[in-house]
């Protein structure tokens, strides 16, 4: 077993230090986003991206950008991953801009999808803050 995961004494043939900690967990953190995403595929029986796929995808290529940066000095593997982070922000930033556009039903405290105009549990009719009666004066 010793010779099957520590060959010549490194453990899976790996000679680790700091970064190859920060590169090895960059690839785990970037491949879990998989994970999270087809399970929240199955739950749903829908195509979901949930926002933790986004930040798994943002924090697993910024360790492999500090690693492309910083120990493998490769111009190529550092170009993989000098932009990927825009499109994960943005993602983020459009995520938490649909959660906040929820509308809550003033009846039974339920958050409604954006620009409903009706509470989809009890039907109750919902009103933007834009849209509330100002009384004329
Ligand atoms: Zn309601």
């Amino acid at each position: 077993m010793d010779s099957l995961l520590f060959p010549s004494g490194r453990f899976l043939g790996i000679e680790w230090h700091v970064w190859k900690v920060v590169g090895w967990l960059g690839n785990a953190v970037f491949f879990s986003r998989f994970v999270v995403q087809w399970y929240a595929t199955e739950k749903r029986k829908q195509v979901v991206v949930p926002s933790a796929f986004w930040w798994l995808s943002l924090t697993g290529s910024l360790l492999l950008l500090a690693y492309a940066l910083f120990y493998q000095k490769d111009s190529v593997f550092i170009f993989a991953y000098a932009f990927t982070w825009i499109p994960y922000i943005r993602n983020l930033i459009i995520h938490r801009r649909h959660k906040h556009a929820h509308i809550l039903c003033p009846s039974c405290r339920i958050n409604c999808p954006p620009q409903s105009n009706y509470c989809s549990d009890c039907g109750a009719p919902l009103k933007a803050e834009d849209e509330v009666a100002v009384p004329a004066g």
